[in-house]
Formats: structure tokens, C-alpha cells, sequence
């Protein structure tokens, strides 16, 4: 089965790649915006919960280290309970710290080595504590230098926790980036690919529409200018296809009946030869042609002999079949490019193109001939014959126009009839 396309088709594939390439846009755009904004939510968050924490856990750690130091200066007892309370709260924060689910694992292993070293720290800080007199003593300063450059430590470890957190800001930044450029991208390519698919498709649509339209046009154009015999041959789109087909029927009917017309309107319904109108169109066609081809044109005006007896003797129908045999007789006689019209009752025309007096006269001869020896069939077993006067006259040689021409065979068939009928006379004998 062979494959056709449709406007409707094309129409249809083009809307739907547009659409398609639309919707890619927007959804890509979409996707995009969402995980930016999810993901700058994350940094927001992530972060300031981070920062806050490690930043909490390192006062806490300058200040739990205060009791320590007033204690082995003044030996005051209530820096137990200072202590206590701020040791605990360091804990706490660190606990806090440790629990936050985002925290990255290198984070964690920085925090982890701090935690390790917080230990080791309260440890000392609980030894200097319990020592009763720690005013001046050297084993007490000793702990509270060890106990000093612990803590400076743990500070300094989540100094690069929040490196890493910061390390970790900068990495989110960068994937915003990398999504916004992406994003950028995506909608620059899909947009070209979308002005693409919009040309191309326009393009595709008018050739498709295009050519069978001029096709069309022409068509139509030519048909207008008598060319009734022309067709329209279009495969595709199936629309011009069944455009073109009802056109096609439409010429063709109209073909049809405009040989009907013209037959009724140019032949004799008697006799079905050419009549008076075809002639008068006829001779002014010949004699241009004949001018400018500068060939012959005779005409022969011929006349039935004393046809009205016929009619008086055996009826008009018997008149009417003699004109119509002495037609079949005339017409076997000539080529296809005579032409034999009925000019009017009893009297027919004949052109000869490109033929010359003598030729002519050789036809004229012939045609009187034939029709004298014809017998005609009137009732039963009779028959008659008839004879018809012939004149003749040629261009250039007897007239200069078609006017002229008619006037001069006629003037030769009064010539013919004159000198005693059943003869072929030419113009000026
Ligand atoms: P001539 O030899 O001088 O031409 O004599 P004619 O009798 O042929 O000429 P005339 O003009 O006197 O008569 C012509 C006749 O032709 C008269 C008319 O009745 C007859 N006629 C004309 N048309 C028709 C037709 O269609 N059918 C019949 N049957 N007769 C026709
Ligand atoms: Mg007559
Ligand atoms: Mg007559």
C-alpha cells in the first residue's frame, strides 16, 4: 500500500514537536529551579546550624577553662560546683555537635579527634580539682599549663571544623553554580532546538503546500485558456490529491459537455454535417491561415438542381433523406481537413484548405459526378437521382478576403446554373 501525506498530518507532528520541546524547556527549568533552591535552602541551614554549634562548643571550652585557673590561684572550694556546671555544658555542646545528621565524615573525624582530646582534658582539669591546695604549687601549675595548651587545642580543632564547614559553603556554592550554568544551557539548547524544529517544520509545511498550490493555480489557469483537454496530477498532500481529483472530474465534465454543446451548436441536425454558423466562423479562420501561410484556400458553393420538384413530387421527407445521401456522398469525397457545412435548405459550403482551382475543380467534378450516379431509395422499389451545380472560387487568386470569397463561388455557381445545371463552374468562366 503506498503512504501518503497530509497537511493535517504535518500540521499535527509540527504542533506536537514544539510542544514537546516547550514542555522539555520548561520541565528542565523546572527540575533546576527546584534543586537550586533545595539546595541553597540546604546551605542556609546546614550551615548555620553547624557554624552556630561549633562556634557554642568553642566558648563553652574558654570558659570551662576559668574555674581551673581561679581555682589553683585562690584554692576557692566554689569552683567545684563552676566547674561541674561548665564541664557539663562543654559535653553538651559537643554531644549536640556530634548529633547534627549532616555533619560530612571528614567533619566528623575532626570533631571525633577533638572529643578524643576533650577527655584527656577534663581528665587533667578533674586532677587539678581535686588537689586540696593547689596555691603555689608547682605539681598544679604544671597540670594547669598541660591543661591550658589542651584546651588552645580543642579550640584550634574546631577552628578547622569550621574550615570544613566552610569548605563545605563553598563546594555547595560551587554545584549552585554548576546547576545554574547547566540550567542556562539546557534552556539555550532547547530553545534553539525548538527554533529548529519550528523552522524546519515551517519549511517542510510550505513545500508541501506549495507546489501542488502552483500546480494548482496553473492548472486552473491554463484550463480557463481553452486548454479543456488538461488535468492535475497530484499525489501529495491527500487534501490536494482530492482537490485535484475533483477538479480533474469537474474538467472532465465540463470537457464532455462543452463537445455536446459545441456539436448541437455547429452541426446540421439533419443532415450531421457542419451548419450556417460553423462556416461564418470557419471561413475567416482559412483565410488567415491561408494568408499567412500564403497557401490556396478553394471554396466550392454547391446546389442541388431543382430540388424543390423533389419535394413537390415525393414529400418533404424524401427531401429531407436526398440531402441527407447527397451529405454521405459529399463527404466521402473529402479529406479530413475539409470541411462540408449545410449553409442553408438545399445550398452547402465546402473548404479546401491549401488546394489550388484546378485541384479543386478536380474534387468538384468528382463530388457531381458521384451524387449524379447515386440512386436514391424513395418508396418500395423506386430510386432517384439528383444532381447539384458546383461553384468555385480560390484564394488569392479570385478574392482578397472571406467576404469576397463567398461572393465569387456563389457568382460561379449562378454561372453553373445558367449554363444548364449539373455542372462545376469556376469563378471568372
Ligand atoms: P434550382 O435548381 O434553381 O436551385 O431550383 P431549386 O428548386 O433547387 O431551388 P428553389 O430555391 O426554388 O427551391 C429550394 C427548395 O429546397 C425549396 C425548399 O422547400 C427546399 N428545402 C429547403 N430546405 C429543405 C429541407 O430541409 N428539407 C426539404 N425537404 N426541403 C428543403
Ligand atoms: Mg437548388
Ligand atoms: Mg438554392
Amino acid at each position: 500500500m503506498k503512504m501518503g501525506y497530509s497537511l493535517n498530518g504535518l500540521f499535527n507532528v509540527g504542533m506536537v514537536c514544539a510542544l514537546l520541546s516547550l514542555l522539555l524547556v520548561s520541565g528542565a527549568s523546572l527540575f533546576n529551579l527546584h534543586m537550586a533552591i533545595d539546595l541553597s535552602d540546604k546551605i542556609v541551614e546546614d550551615s548555620i546550624v553547624k557554624i552556630h554549634h561549633a562556634t557554642s562548643a568553642q566558648l563553652s571550652l574558654v570558659n570551662a577553662a576559668m574555674p581551673p585557673n581561679d581555682y589553683i590561684i585562690h584554692a576557692n572550694p566554689a569552683e567545684q560546683n563552676n566547674y561541674r556546671k561548665l564541664f557539663d555544658a562543654v559535653n553538651n555542646k559537643i554531644d549536640t555537635l556530634a548529633a547534627i545528621p549532616t555533619l560530612l565524615p571528614e567533619q566528623k573525624a575532626v570533631l571525633d579527634d577533638a572529643r578524643y582530646e576533650w577527655i584527656r582534658t577534663r581528665e587533667i582539669g578533674d586532677a587539678i580539682m581535686r588537689i586540696e591546695n593547689p596555691i603555689n604549687d608547682p605539681v598544679a601549675a604544671g597540670k594547669m599549663e598541660q591543661f591550658d595548651y589542651l584546651i588552645d587545642n580543642i579550640v584550634k580543632k574546631l577552628d578547622v571544623l569550621h574550615e570544613a564547614i566552610d569548605k563545605e559553603i563553598e563546594e555547595k556554592h560551587e554545584r549552585l553554580h554548576r546547576i545554574k550554568f547547566r540550567t542556562t544551557t539546557l534552556i539555550i539548547v532547547l530553545s534553539v532546538i525548538g527554533l529548529l524544529i519550528a523552522i524546519i517544520g515551517g519549511m517542510v509545511f510550505a513545500r508541501a503546500l506549495f507546489p501542488p498550490l502552483r500546480l494548482m493555480q496553473q492548472g486552473m489557469q491554463l484550463f480557463s485558456h481553452d486548454d479543456l483537454e488538461h488535468r492535475i496530477d497530484i499525489k501529495f498532500p491527500v487534501e490536494f490529491q482530492k482537490l485535484s481529483k475533483g477538479f480533474n472530474a469537474m474538467a472532465k465534465k465540463l470537457h464532455e459537455t462543452y463537445i455536446e454543446l459545441n456539436t448541437l451548436i455547429t452541426r446540421d441536425s439533419l443532415t450531421g454535417c457542419f451548419n450556417h454558423r460553423k462556416f461564418v466562423e470557419d471561413s475567416r479562420k482559412e483565410i488567415i491561415r491561408a494568408r499567412r501561410y500564403q497557401k490556396y484556400l478553394s471554396l466550392l458553393m454547391v446546389d442541388l438542381d431543382h430540388f424543390k420538384t423533389v419535394n413537390d413530387t415525393h414529400g418533404h421527407p424524401v427531401g429531407d433523406k436526398v440531402l441527407q445521401r447527397v451529405t454521405e456522398v459529399m463527404s466521402k469525397r473529402l479529406r479530413a481537413s475539409d470541411t462540408l457545412c449545410r449553409y442553408g435548405g438545399e445550398e452547402f459550403t465546402i473548404f479546401l484548405p491549401e488546394t489550388n482551382k484546378q485541384v479543386a475543380h478536380t474534387v468538384a467534378e468528382c463530388i457531381r459526378s458521384g451524387i449524379e450516379y447515386t440512386q436514391i431509395p424513395v418508396s418500395g422499389d423506386q430510386f432517384i437521382t439528383v444532381t447539384v451545380s458546383i461553384g468555385i472560387a480560390t484564394f488569392p487568386d479570385d478574392a482578397v478576403n472571406d467576404k469576397e470569397l463567398l461572393a465569387k463561388a456563389d457568382q460561379a455557381l449562378y454561372a453553373a446554373k445558367n449554363s444548364g445545371r449539373n455542372r462545376v463552374c469556376c469563378n471568372g468562366e
